[in-house]
């Protein structure tokens, strides 16, 4: 008997997330002692110092179980963005309402529809319930930005099974964006059954400018979900809170399936602060396009070609395959992200570092490309 014929089909065909790698992993593996980690996104300047806070404050309550309807964070989210509480969904990271959606919306024989590049999280999430991911190609720079999400192939993918589609604005590992009127037209052009994911995790790096922010249409669409989380910019990732808004049916719904205490104590206090703290916020957007404008120079200097990024990352293209470039960098005591398992072999994705640790990463990057 084989045991992987044991699980369900779609799993069988799932290969698991790579997450960035530890710095601890690879500390055990060369014995580095400064390791400079750019591979998951995370924010540069810490967690909130709000939020840190009242962790420890509250830490001593860690043998009573959560709030499980986040009461207090929901209250303070709802304010924030201006929606009622019975439309929010929390989970732990936004990775987990992502799985959610898929759970409650997905079965076998449906198909969910997302482009190709889009985050990984995705594939995991449809097929784990069992449906087919149906992927878009993405633009190849003709009609839009190349790389990014090309809403009219994701349409043209629609068909009679689709109940789900997913959106990443910006997206990760390509941090491409899409517009107001264009993300519009494509949400209007959607068959109503359909249940549109817009994934905001980088939301608040993006540029304000022709951002969509898609909550400004929950009246509009009601089956429309907005997911968003406190891993990246309020720099929460390690406590892993993340939400969803939508429509209060469909939010009803999803919290049918949640996980009684999905997200933990301290995880919920932490984000509860982290909103109220705009210092905080505000100072990491600010780092962060500097960051970017010192990421983009340093590439133009060596005349590596990148995507633009509306994100706290960029992918940069070495023109060769990049798995031996990241695991030279590692022997340098930097971390990167390889991005051959999101269709781009010859990528590689690098975080938005402080200023000393992104002159520390192209220091690597120099030794590691002399010829
Ligand atoms: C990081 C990320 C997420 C969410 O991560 P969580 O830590 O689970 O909240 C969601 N979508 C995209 C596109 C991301 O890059």
């Amino acid at each position: 008997m084989s045991i992987a014929s044991l699980a369900a089909p779609g799993v069988r065909g799932l290969t698991p997330y790579q997450p960035g790698k530890p710095i601890g992993e690879l500390e055990r593996q060369f014995g580095l002692e400064r390791i400079v980690k750019l591979a998951s996104n995370e924010n540069p300047l810490g967690a909130s110092p709000k939020a840190l806070e009242v962790v420890r404050r509250i830490l001593g309550g860690s043998h009573r179980y959560p709030d499980g309807s986040g009461f207090e964070l929901k209250a303070a989210l709802a304010e924030k963005l201006g929606v009622e509480p019975a439309q929010i969904v929390l989970g732990n990271g936004s990775n987990d309402v992502l799985d959610l959606v898929a759970r409650v919306f997905l079965a076998p024989g449906l198909n969910a529809v997302y482009s190709e590049h889009a985050f990984a999280v995705y594939p995991i999430a449809t097929q784990t319930a069992g449906a087919a991911g149906k992927v878009a190609p993405a633009h190849d720079g003709s009609r839009g930005p190349r790389f990014g999400h090309d809403l009219e192939a994701m349409l043209e993918r629609v068909d009679a099974g689709t109940r789900v589609v997913f959106v990443a604005n910006p997206n990760n590992p390509t941090g491409t964006l899409l517009g107001r009127s264009e993300l519009h037209s494509f949400l209007s052009a959607l068959p109503e059954r359909i249940v549109a994911v817009v994934d905001e995790a980088y939301f608040e790096y993006a540029p304000a400018s022709d951002y969509p922010n898609a909550l400004d249409w929950l009246g509009e669409f009601p089956t429309l979900v907005v997911t968003r989380t406190f891993s990246k910019a309020y720099g929460l990732a390690g406590l892993r809170v993340g939400y969803a808004v939508a429509g209060v049916e469909v939010a009803d719904l999803l919290n049918r399936a949640r996980q009684p205490f999905n997200v933990n104590a301290l995880g919920l206090a932490a984000a509860a602060a982290a909103l109220e703290d705009t210092e905080f916020l505000e100072a990491t957007v600010r780092a962060n396009g500097a960051g970017l404008r010192r990421l983009e120079a340093g590439f133009h200097e060596r005349s590596l070609d990148f995507i633009p990024s509306a994100g706290n990352f960029l992918s940069f293209d070495l023109g060769r395959p990049g798995a031996p470039v990241f695991d030279a960098l590692l022997r340098e005591g930097v971390i990167v992200r390889p991005v051959g398992n999101y269709g781009l072999p010859n990528h590689l994705r690098v975080s938005v570092g402080t200023a000393e640790e992104i002159d520390i990463f192209f220091a690597a990057l120099d030794r590691v490309l002399a010829p």
